[in-house]
């Protein structure tokens, strides 16, 4: 049985629909992302998962039990926001225990509690500090572990990270990850980020005006996107409508190559999407009949460089290991090619 069931989830505010039928299975112990972008609904499916908005319409389950008459308060999840709202007057290790305290549980073991959940987050020792003494991260640390402290069946986080710094989310997303993994505990975490995403999610389900336009693991949605939305939301992959037809796949009347073995039996019109790194570039000959463009942007990422060239109104991206210099520059011509082996038809 799944942890949560979410069964054709409706949410209007007046006249405006926010969320259109979302219906999802979370397994125990899975880390969810649900991402979007601004004004999806990501937020409002966890505040009526939290019981903080009821929804319009449809049914929300936990292990088989109904929540829709079961308040905030009463069904057992930890919620890490944005802004945080520690309570100030209250120390580190009463800010973790609180949520403890307001459930009866004794001073000497939710004292215990706290300590040990410090130690979890990495703040060992620091339980008497006031919050205000403490940094931006280690803030956050102690949200995590009063949230975690009642041992919630629901562990919820709305955009924790997007206050901080670079350096310090990307430390974060990685530490909540582990304890998340070692904890076992159901999580789902609000993002419009794809690389956080990405890199903590066991599943992303990415929103599209309130409706689920695809839930699959990190791999499935960057490499099988099922919509186009998908495939351009994910990343910069290359999206474009090409025809089938005698065996070629043609976009707007240049010839791109032979179709893979598994697009073999395609004909007619279909939308391709193909990332950066399925690309090659190479200097244009007299001889070149394929895609020819001009070069409008060249740019370092770490690891990889990414050029951009147009060819007409569109453009296209493509990346390599930076391990050399970059072979072209801002206002070169590029032939481009795609390896089709790679190239994903957005099914339609
Ligand atoms: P963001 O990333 O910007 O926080 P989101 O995906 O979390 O966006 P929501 O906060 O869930 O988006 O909002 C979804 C839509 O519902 C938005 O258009 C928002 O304006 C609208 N909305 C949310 N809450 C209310 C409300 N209480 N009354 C009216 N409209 C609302």
């Amino acid at each position: 049985m799944s942890r949560l069931s979410l069964d054709q989830i409706e949410m209007t505010f007046g006249t405006f629909q926010a969320l259109k039928g979302v219906s999802l299975e979370i397994a125990s112990g899975e880390f969810i992302c649900l991402l979007g972008g601004s004004g999806c609904g990501k937020t409002t499916l966890l505040r009526i998962i939290a019981g903080l908005a009821t929804q319009s319409s449809g049914a929300l389950m936990l292990e088989g039990t109904d929540l829709s008459s079961i308040p905030c308060h009463r069904r057992s999840v930890g919620m890490v926001f944005q802004s945080l709202a520690l309570f100030p007057h209250l120390n580190v290790a009463q800010n973790i225990a609180y949520g403890l305290e307001v459930r009866g549980v004794a001073k000497n073991i939710r004292l215990r509690k706290a300590e040990d959940l410090l130690d979890t987050v990495g703040l060992s020792g620091l339980g008497d500090r006031a919050v205000s003494a403490l940094s931006g991260g280690q803030r956050q640390r102690v949200a995590i572990a009063r949230a975690l402290a009642i041992e919630p069946a629901l562990f919820l986080m709305d955009e924790p990270f997007s206050a901080l710094d670079a350096g310090l989310r990307e430390h974060l997303q990685i530490e909540v990850k582990k304890l998340q993994q070692k904890l076992g505990v159901t999580t789902i975490f609000v993002t419009h980020d794809q690389n956080e995403a990405m890199s903590i999610a066991d599943r992303i389900v990415i929103l599209n005006e309130g409706r689920i336009e695809q839930a699959g693991t990190p791999t499935e949605v960057y490499a099988r996107p099922a919509t186009r939305f998908v495939a351009e939301f994910m990343g910069t992959n290359n999206v474009f409508g090409a025809e089938f037809a005698g065996g070629e796949v043609v976009m707007d009347g240049v010839t791109l190559g032979k179709p893979s073995e598994a697009m073999a039996k395609l004909t007619g019109r279909h939308v391709m999407a193909v990332r950066p790194e399925y690309l090659q570039l190479s200097k244009p000959t007299d001889a070149s009949t394929g895609l020819v463009g001009t070069v409008n942007f060249v740019r370092l990422l770490g690891a990889s460089i990414e050029t951009e060239v147009s060819v007409g109104d569109r453009s296209f991206v493509h990346t390599m290991i930076s391990d050399r210099a970059p072979e072209f520059a801002v206002g070169d011509r590029a032939a481009i090619d795609f390896d089709l082996a790679h190239a994903w038809v957005i099914p339609s």
